[in-house]
């Protein structure tokens, strides 16, 4: 059985960073769930389907014509990489992933990113629905305010132009939708909680590969 570690969390938990410093420390693969979800927020905008119904999302998700080529994310051979970190894409992703079409017609492409020798793999529903098989599950989380400070360090770095209060918001939101939603909530139960709000990547890396070879040890 090929081993999947599985890092599920808020918006701006930091787990994209600590999971791929994972993966790459393990010599793992790595899956951002997350950016499947934000492709297909992309792909509808550029087709202006935003209001579309269930049914039509469902079959335009299926057939999404994404790759992903090194550190290139790209939709129908365009490098998109960039593109989909938006706030907007983040919006539409967040929405679009309440639709049990979406979400199914994303799954099996979600598990075609395990191979061998390993998986890390971040998102919301990693852990209770994509790979519940996995040997290590991991919430990993901080307090709203400290989410809150990393996500608003990170647009301003990136030169966006925002107010905290606005991230504030935004991350509030997007939560109550996250763990309200009927189809694949997030949820913490089952998974080892990580709180990273007085840690630093490295400290939470050290924590996720300890107990990771505390259960490999165990398994083997
Ligand atoms: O992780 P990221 O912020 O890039 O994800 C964008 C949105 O996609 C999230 O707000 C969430 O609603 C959705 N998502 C999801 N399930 C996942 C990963 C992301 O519903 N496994």
């Amino acid at each position: 059985m090929i081993p999947v570690i599985a890092i599920d969390g808020p918006s701006a938990s930091g787990k994209g960073t600590v999971a791929q410093r994972v993966a790459q420390r393990l010599g793992f693969h790595y899956l951002d769930s997350g950016a499947l979800y934000r492709l297909t927020a992309l792909a509808v905008a550029r087709q202006g389907l935003e209001e579309a119904g269930e049914e039509i999302l469902g079959h335009l998700t299926a057939r999404l014509p994404v790759e992903f080529v090194g550190n290139d994310i790209r939709l129908a051979g365009e490098v998109v990489t960039e593109a989909i970190r938006t706030e907007d894409c983040g919006h539409l992703a967040s929405r679009l992933s309440t639709f049990p079409a979406v979400r199914s017609a994303l799954l099996e492409r979600q598990r075609n990113f395990l191979r061998a020798p390993g998986l890390v793999a971040d998102g919301r529903d990693m852990g209770s629905v994509v790979f519940p098989q996995a040997l290590l599950k991991v919430f990993l989380t901080a307090t709203p305010e400290v989410r809150a400070e990393r996500r608003f360090n990170q647009l301003i770095s990136k030169g966006v132009n925002v107010i905290m209060a606005d991230v504030v918001r935004d991350l509030r939101d997007r939560d109550e939708r996250d763990r309200t939603r009927a189809v694949a909530p997030l949820d913490p139960t089952g998974a080892l909680i990580l709180d990273t709000s007085a840690l630093s990547i490295d400290q939470a890396m050290a924590q996720i590969l300890a107990w990771y070879s505390m259960n490999a040890r165990h398994e083997g």
